[in-house]
């Protein structure tokens, strides 16, 4: 599980800028709530081989009594009630506020690990202009400039350091007996819900018991068909008598964590709504982490055939790029349409764990070239001389040869169709990778 930073302070002290350099994707994922002229931000980055997820939160005034601030600090609190340490932010040049105060002592009372950071410290010196900040009980202050990059990779790694030690991952370890992780994900109201208490109703279903409850990953194992899967929690579930409910209506960061340890992610979207910018937020997310993943448009029983085609235009339209996965419509609360979700969950499981041989995958390579060359770039032409399979889920193809900086977009397109179809690669996400023999 990847650890949770959430960036918290006043407005226009310079969180959107450290947000902006703490996370290398511009693909943010944005929890929309209806009202906010801020929403929360939700990135990941990765310091070395130390990967973190990072929650931006709008300006935080804990003592607001009402309107939009009161609303703001809900959304701040419920951010730094998901994650393992906050990183307060105060303005090393507007200096110490009555607000940074209310902030500081609900974040003292809070108890978690907190770093103290002053932002846009750029061409000052650690001495006098930062000695006030020490008033807020927060221990030592770490100057940064988010804007100019100073500092914040010291600031990280202080963060980092931080954390509470992980929990060790034996539960993954114990899992390794052919079981397909699966997590279900959608924005809120999409039917997750539904749709796990219709499957695990179904008598062909047969559930085991919930695990102990630990903080985070709650994971349902059953069986279905004589294959083993395990229902990677997104929501808090919680048994109660014979069904399941969330805890939690919806939370961006237990569905990210869900994601990163699927195997395969079964993204829902509701037909009544067509895809929602979260939607393709969480799309571009799967897409991002390599996941294996099957669409299924939900309360198809509820929408007409005018609306039917338009649902599926604006997934064309806004979700091509998840192309090679197979869509299906369904009703999780009619039980339609939900035997071949199963057949794509399990083929888009196959093909993320494909085995592909170097004999075959150069052979593939070579009548793809013979029936298309790469075009010459500069003074020389690209090369592909053989390939070789470099990872699973998602499976990488590592292609060698001569001069493949030349090789374009277009034409690692055309090579990944010819991999996709020699393969029968459906559901899972291809990296090609390119490597110059020099
Ligand atoms: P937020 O409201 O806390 O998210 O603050 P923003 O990231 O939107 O930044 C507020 C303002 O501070 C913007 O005008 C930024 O350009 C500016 N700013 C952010 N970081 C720095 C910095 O390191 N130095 C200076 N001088 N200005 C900064
Ligand atoms: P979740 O927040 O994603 O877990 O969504 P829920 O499972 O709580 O469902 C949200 C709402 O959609 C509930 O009122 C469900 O009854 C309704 N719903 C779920 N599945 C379907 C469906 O297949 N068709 C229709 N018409 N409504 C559904």
């Amino acid at each position: 599980m990847k650890p949770v930073l959430a960036l918290v302070g006043r407005p226009n002290v310079g969180k959107s800028t450290l947000f902006n350099r703490l996370t290398k994707s511009r693909d943010a994922i944005v929890a929309d709530f209806a009202g906010l002229t801020r929403d929360r931000h939700y990135g990941q980055g990765h310091l070395g081989a130390r990967e973190y997820i990072v929650i931006d939160t709008g300006g935080f005034e804990p003592t607001a009594e009402s309107g939009i601030y009161k609303e703001m600090a809900k959304q701040t609190r419920q951010a730094v009630a998901e994650a393992d340490a906050v990183v307060f932010i105060v303005d090393a040049r507007a200096g110490l506020s009555a607000q940074d105060h209310d902030i500081a002592n609900y974040l003292r009372r809070l108890g978690k690990p907190c770093l103290l950071v002053a932002n846009k410290a750029e061409g000052m010196t650690e001495g006098a202009q930062l000695a006030e900040f020490y008033e807020l009980g927060l221990g030592a202050v770490v100057p940064v400039s988010a804007a100019h990059g100073q500092g914040v990779r010291g600031m990280l790694e202080l963060a980092l350091d931080a954390l509470p030690l992980p929990a060790a991952e034996d539960e993954e370890a114990a899992e390794d007996d052919g079981s397909i992780r699966l997590a279900v994900a959608g924005r809120p109201n999409v039917g997750k819900s539904t749709l796990i208490n219709t499957w695990l109703g179904e008598e062909r279903l047969v559930a085991f018991d919930l695990p102990g409850t630990t903080r985070d990953a709650i994971r349902v194992p059953f069986e279905r068909g004589g294959q083993k899967y395990s229902l990677i929690d997104t929501a808090g579930l919680r048994r109660k008598g014979k069904v399941f409910e969330a805890i939690e209506k919806f939370s961006v960061v237990k569905t990210l964590q869900a994601i990163e340890s699927a195997h395969v992610v079964l993204l829902l979207l509701d037909a009544t709504q067509g895809v929602t910018d979260q939607d393709a937020h969480i799309a571009g997310f799967i897409l991002e982490a390599g996941r294996a993943v099957v669409l299924a448009v939900n309360k198809w029983d509820a929408v007409d055939a005018y609306r039917r085609e338009w649902v599926q235009r604006d997934i064309e339209a806004r979700l091509g790029f998840l192309k090679f996965a197979n869509i299906h419509y369904i009703s999780a609360q009619k039980r339609q349409g939900l035997g071949p979700v199963w057949k794509s969950i399990t083929q888009a499981h196959q093909a993320a764990m494909r085995k592909l041989p170097t004999p075959q995958l150069t052979r593939v390579l070579q009548e793809a070239v013979q029936f298309q060359t790469p075009k010459r770039s500069g003074m020389y032409r690209p090369k592909l001389r053989y390939a070789h399979q470099g990872g699973m889920n998602p499976p990488i193809i590592v292609v060698h040869g001569n001069s493949l900086e030349g090789v374009t977009e277009v034409y690692k397109r055309y090579l990944e169709g010819r991999f996709r179809k020699a393969f029968d690669l459906v559901g899972t996400p291809l990296r090609i990778e390119m490597k110059t023999a020099h």
